[in-house]
């Protein structure tokens, strides 16, 4: 027998569980589910209420689970009543399982998962945490964050990003019960990656790689969309510095799909904004309102006063806080650069690098600055959170 294969049934006996590094992920929890659907498409599962087993669903079940008038989880298979619980784990016995969800109340879109499921009562409604291996939950983040049809370098880029986020926030939401949730309060993960099999070998090739910063702490592994030629620094966003988030020029973002756009507002909406943010009206002319950024501002200042950015962003719904503005036949028109907050890596630039021959090391040092691409063991031990150790 190979030393693999014994390794592997070790960990079975000591474990009963083949995930090497198991995370918790809290799905759905920014929606109040009342009622869902569970469909098993591959394998089965032994259903549990804390030690006793109520049935092995087979591939092709569906069961419907809701709530009881005065508490409770009702399951019923379509036709009758299974029973009222207060807590429900679907193991996986030959960890090859699949599964679909389908919320029934609210009404969302279905959405496949792989791994095992605990569903409990929590303020009156279902919470739901899937239990699966962490590289295969990477690779699910990665084909959410990052689309199933990316080049396989740039899959490599995000896969060392998501790990990163993902080791430095594993305790977030502990009081919970679980470790991520699945939407963009953490990273967007809509399921398994079933899309595109390179995303899953370019998450086992950068295995258990992060980046930390020169002092040996996980960064901040933020990105977005298009940096829109230049990136933010660290201040012009949360007005603290990173030694790693510093401006950099960003030729490789130019041209791509979200790197310009345009949006326009009436003059008098725009001064009464600015009357609003309490910047003097007396002291605004046509002249100062108008806007010009050669290279990324933080604010636009008038005398005293100063309006942030990244708050005209927001309040206006735009897509970037990096654009000019020009008045025409009293509209204004802005015209702007891309997409997102700018801070560290342009997914849109990312792609541009390594069609061109970068490497996922080569576009990270790119990005960031003064970095280490380390492997996760490399750490000091107070760098990575406990199970990782
Ligand atoms: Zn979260």
């Amino acid at each position: 027998m190979k030393s693999k294969t014994i390794y592997i049934l070790l960990l079975l006996f000591l474990f009963g569980n083949l995930y090497a590094q198991p995370v918790r992920i809290g799905l759905l929890n920014d929606h109040l589910v009342e009622a869902f659907s569970f469909h098993c498409m591959e394998g089965s599962f032994e259903l549990y209420s804390g030690e006793t087993k109520i049935k092995t669903i087979q591939k092709g079940e569906l069961i419907y689970f809701s709530l009881a008038d005065k508490g409770g989880i009702l399951i019923n298979n379509g036709k009758e009543l299974k029973g009222k619980f207060t807590s429900l784990k679907f193991i996986d016995p030959d960890f090859s399982s699949q599964f679909s969800l389908k919320m029934i109340h609210p009404m969302l879109p279905t959405r496949f998962y792989e791994g095992e499921l605990e569903v409990n009562m929590h303020h009156g409604v279902f919470r739901l945490i899937n239990i699966l291996d962490f590289d295969h939950y990477l690779a699910g983040v990665v084909e959410t964050e990052a689309g199933p049809g990316a080049p396989d370098e740039f899959f490599k880029v995000q896969a060392v990003l998501c790990r990163t986020y993902a080791v430095s926030n594993w305790d977030k939401h502990n009081s919970e019960g679980f470790n991520l949730c699945d939407n963009v309060h953490c990273q967007a993960f809509h399921g398994r990656n079933d899309e595109n099999p390179a995303i899953l070998d370019a998450v086992y090739s950068t295995h258990d790689i992060v980046v930390a910063d020169k002092s040996y702490k996980l960064i901040e592994a933020v990105y977005h969309s298009n940096s829109g030629g230049e990136t933010q620094k660290a201040e012009g966003f949360w007005l603290e510095n990173k030694d790693y988030l510093l401006s950099v020029l960003d030729p490789f973002s130019k041209d791509q799909r979200n790197y310009s756009w345009e949006y326009k507002t009436d003059w008098k909406t725009w001064q009464s904004y600015f009357a609003e943010m309490g910047v003097d009206g007396e002291k605004i002319d046509n002249t100062q309102l108008l806007i010009k950024q050669d290279h990324r501002k933080t604010y636009v200042s008038f005398g005293k006063d100063t309006v942030y950015l990244k708050n005209i962003r927001d309040d206006f719904g735009l897509k970037s806080a990096f654009f000019d503005t020009y008045l025409t036949d009293g509209k204004v028109i802005l015209k702007g650069k891309g997409y997102g907050h700018g801070l560290g890596l342009s997914q849109e630039g990312a792609m541009e690098m390594v069609k061109k021959g970068y490497s996922y090391r080569d576009v990270l040092n790119f990005y960031y600055f003064n970095i280490m691409i380390s492997d996760l063991n490399d750490l000091p031990v107070n760098s990575v959170p406990e199970i990782f150790r």
